[in-house]
């Protein structure tokens, strides 16, 4: 533990220097270059631009058993900056992983540790395709933490889709020749009404919200086109697709019924996140030791979707919440961002850290935890 408290100085600097300069997804240039420097100077071995990624990193240590990777996010927000407080993140990650490092090379452990650079987690986040493509197929255990206005270790994200709704019609004159049209944005109207009425029948962990993205174009002219825009969420991979099938089917009843030609595309999306059942107790008795409290959750209230979802269906993972306000805050907001420099928020660096340098300590000094965490896993 003497060992972060030493890094104590470079993780409160490393932290406000990220915050001090927001870059928004995959412009991230400063805040890599920052932590790759000090992971080099450190000892780490560097990869860079990972699955085509320019501000992604792959940084590692060691060539022992025992695989551990903590993972860094270092994204801000237009106009908010570190409204979500990735500079935490990425601090405590680097913080964890510098501590194992020592570790291993002064007590020749045999593990070895990983500090991966994740980026564009606010937008289409780089994590999803370092899943797809094998990134973390060599890694044991995958840990986390994300500031918030809580304490919480096995709080879940909704798995989430993106589709879009194209409706064609046919134009004409509104008044004169009304009967000659085809209504497009009746196909888009209808779509949002028939979703309205599938709601009630829905389980209430089911979000789907949607915008028309495109109306027509004037009152005297039948729209001949007509765009809707959703997100569909669930708490599990299995029911979102149940839903999205069904939701799919609200906008063909609206095709049917307005005569028009209907495209849907299917956007991009992150599956739900499982956290690991025993990495998440060990990482609760580590952080208890340090004095942390854990808070209730809200169960289901205050869930967004991550890309850490992808992660948790390859490897085992967990991406606990660490209080950084002794009020609520609201994540993406100028006060969350206030919260993310401030004296709370540099002690959820040093909880982070520590909680998740004790937890790999556990796994890798007793082999039983890691078979527990490994017979849990389920690939999804
Ligand atoms: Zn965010
Ligand atoms: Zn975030």
């Amino acid at each position: 533990m003497k060992e972060i408290e030493k890094l104590k100085p470079l993780l409160y600097s490393t932290s406000r220097k990220i915050f001090e300069n927001p870059e928004t997804a995959y412009k991230e240039y400063k805040a890599s270059k920052l932590l790759i420097e000090t992971l080099k100077k450190e000892g780490f071995g560097v990869e860079r631009n990972i699955c085509g990624y320019e501000t992604a990193f792959i940084a590692r240590y060691g060539k022992g058993k025992v695989k551990i990777a903590f993972l860094a996010e270092y994204d801000a927000l237009p106009e908010i900056g570190h409204g979500c407080g990735h500079n935490i993140i990425a601090s405590a990650s680097l913080g964890a992983g510098i501590a194992l490092k020592r570790l291993i090379e002064k007590n020749g452990l045999d593990a070895a540790v990983y500090v991966i650079g994740c980026p564009g987690e606010e937008a289409e986040g780089a994590k999803v395709k370092f899943s797809e493509e094998g990134v973390f197929r060599d890694i044991d255990v995958v840990m986390m933490i994300h500031p918030g206005d809580r304490t919480l270790i096995k709080e879940r994200f909704l798995a989430i889709r993106e589709l879009r709704f194209k409706f064609y019609g046919k134009p004409s004159h509104a008044a004169a020749s009304p009967e000659e049209g085809i209504n497009a944005l009746d196909g888009v109207i209808l779509t949002y009404n028939n979703i309205n009425a599938l709601r009630q029948h829905l389980r209430e962990d089911v979000r789907i919200h949607g915008i028309i993205t495109s109306g027509g174009a004037a009152p005297n002219i039948v729209p001949d086109y007509a765009e809707a825009y959703f997100f569909v969420r669930a708490v599990d991979n299995e029911y979102l697709k149940k839903v999205l099938e069904k939701v799919k089917n609200c906008a063909m009843g609206a095709r049917k019924a307005t005569g028009t030609e209907l495209k849907i595309e299917m956007g991009k999306g992150y599956k739900a996140f499982y956290p690991n059942n025993t990495l998440a107790e060990i990482f609760e008795k580590n952080i208890k030791s340090l004095g942390v409290t854990i808070d209730k959750s809200k169960e289901f209230g205050g869930l967004g979707s991550s890309d850490i979802g992808n992660v948790s269906c390859v490897v085992p993972s967990i991406h606990p919440f660490i209080r950084i306000s002794d009020k609520e805050l609201r994540s993406h907001s100028k006060e969350f961002a206030q919260a993310a420099i401030s004296e709370k928020g540099n002690e959820a660096i040093m909880i982070g850290a520590k909680a998740m340098f004790l937890t790999a300590l556990d796994i890798i000094e007793n082999p039983e935890l890691l078979k527990k965490i490994k017979a849990e896993f389920v690939p999804r």
